[in-house]
Order: C-alpha cells, then structure tokens, then sequence
C-alpha cells in the first residue's frame, strides 16, 4: 500500500519546487520513509486496540508508550527521509559550535546564524574570542536574545578554554558542563555533533515529540533524555537527536502539528493527532 503511495507520488511530483511547496526530492524521500516497515509492527488494526487498550490507564491526553517495533520503524522511516541530519546552527569548528549553541539558549537557529557570521569572521578560536573581549561580543550579538547574559559566558568561556584547556573544545561532558553558560543540553549538542557520541541534547522540541509519540515520556527533560537513550536502536542514536529535533520543528510543531505530512503518523501515540493510526 505505502509501495503503491510512492510509486504514484512520484508521478504525481512536481519536477521542481516553487512557491514554498516542497521539492521533488523531499517528496519522494518522505513517500519511499513511509514506504514498508520494520520486522515486528502489527498490523494498524491491532495497533489501534492496543493504544485504546493502553490508553485506559493513563489520564486523558495522555499517550501511551510506542512499542520497541514502532520506535524501530519510526527511525527507519526517519532515517530513509533524511540520512545525514545536522545542525542547523552555522558553524566552521568545535569551537564556534560551541559558541553558536551556547547563543542559541532561547532564541532561534536563524537569529543566532544572522549574528555569528560576523562574531567568527573575528574570533573563530577561544584565543581571538578571549582578545576579542566581552564588550565587542556583545556589540556583534546584540541582535539575539539575553545577549549581554551570553556576550559574558562567551567571553568567559573562551578565556577558560584557553586558561585551562590549551585553547581547545573539551570532549568530556563534565569538562564542558563546567564551562560558563554551558549546562547539560549544550555538552549533548557539542558531544553530539562536533565529537560524535550518542548524546540526545532534549530541548523543547524533542521533549515534544517524545511526549506526544509515546517514544518517551517524562516530566522533565532529563526524564525523556535517559527514556530515549534507552529505547532507541543502537544503529539510530548517532542521528536521533538531530531527526527528532527537525521532526519537532517543521511537522510535529507545537500549536498545530502536521499529521496529514507526517511520515510517522500512524505509530504515534497522541490521541490529539488530525490523522487515524
Ligand atoms: S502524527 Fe502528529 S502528533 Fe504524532 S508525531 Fe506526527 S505530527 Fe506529531
């Protein structure tokens, strides 16, 4: 069936996009996601008798848990729509990652790439940032949220990396977490992206959408942090943080969710979803 939707999709793509509409690519990519599924998902009919099964226990709204098989084919349909994610942030090393998540603390990843190309072109290295100085930071930042708070941390933490860390981003988390303006949701992000490891950096959008799926839910995003680590497949966790987050932010988003272009709509456990499982 989901083969069957591809195939007529593809005929159906426009040949280039326009006016915001997506491209071919996107198109294709996200009908061949939906397209078969992981060993061990049943059948959608059973599905649903389980989620209303399960739901009979918990307070209304409230989403019942994904199965290990659900959670699966949400990553392998994740994964199939887009391979390589990243980060959106604009960022040319460790360093300037750092900088750039550290900015990025309640604000968007568009602001804060309209203000750093001009910070780095100055001081891409904790060395140029510390000459650069609080005052200068916080002139080319201003345009960011709470930028007088952030111009001090970076200015802080640059001097600290070169004082303590011979100029260069610390790969451990305690090392980072020490670092001022940096807590744990920006060591994940830099452990994450710049160095590799398997760290899912919660923000408000994964915390979302692990709520709402059923993936992992939690009061606290630390609560949902340790509930993925532990139920997302091993082959996944390099990426999840990135899938989940570009999963929040552009489908599952927070006032009014696209279901209807949603490629794991009929796994998700939120009895608000617009579309049947
Ligand atoms: S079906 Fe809707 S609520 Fe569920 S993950 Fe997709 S966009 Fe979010």
């Amino acid at each position: 069936m989901a083969k069957k939707m591809a195939k007529s999709l593809a005929k159906k793509a426009p040949r280039k996009s326009s006016g915001g509409k997506p491209s071919v690519r996107k198109v294709l990519a996200k009908a061949k996601a939906k397209a078969g599924k992981a060993a061990g998902v049943k059948p959608a009919a059973k599905r649903k008798q389980a989620v209303a099964k399960a739901a009979q226990n918990l307070s209304p709204g409230a989403s019942p848990p994904m199965t290990t098989a659900e959670i699966a084919e949400a990553f392998r349909r994740l994964a199939a729509a887009n391979p390589e994610p990243t980060t959106e942030l604009t960022y040319t090393n460790p360093f300037t990652l750092l900088v750039a998540v550290v900015l990025s603390a309640q604000a968007t990843d568009a602001g804060v790439n309209k203000a750093t190309p001009a910070l780095f072109a100055l001081a891409d290295t904790p060395a140029r940032m510390a000459a650069l100085g609080e005052d200068r930071i916080r002139d080319l930042i201003k345009t960011i949220g709470l930028f007088r708070t952030k111009a001090k941390n970076v200015a802080l933490l640059a001097h600290k990396l070169v004082a303590e860390h011979g100029g260069e981003v610390p790969k451990t988390r305690e090392a980072l977490e020490a670092l001022p303006g940096v807590g744990r949701k920006t060591a994940n992000v830099v452990l994450n992206t710049a160095f590799g490891e398997h760290t899912i950096a919660v923000d408000t959008h994964i915390f979302r959408v692990g709520n709402r799926t059923g993936m992992a839910t939690g009061k606290t995003p630390y609560d949902v942090e340790v509930k993925l680590e532990q139920v997302i497949p091993k082959q996944y966790l390099r990426h999840a943080h990135h899938w989940l987050i570009l999963h929040g932010r552009y489908t599952c988003i927070a006032r009014k969710p696209l279901c209807e272009r949603c490629v794991i709509a009929d796994l998700c456990h939120w009895p608000g979803k617009t579309v049947a499982a």
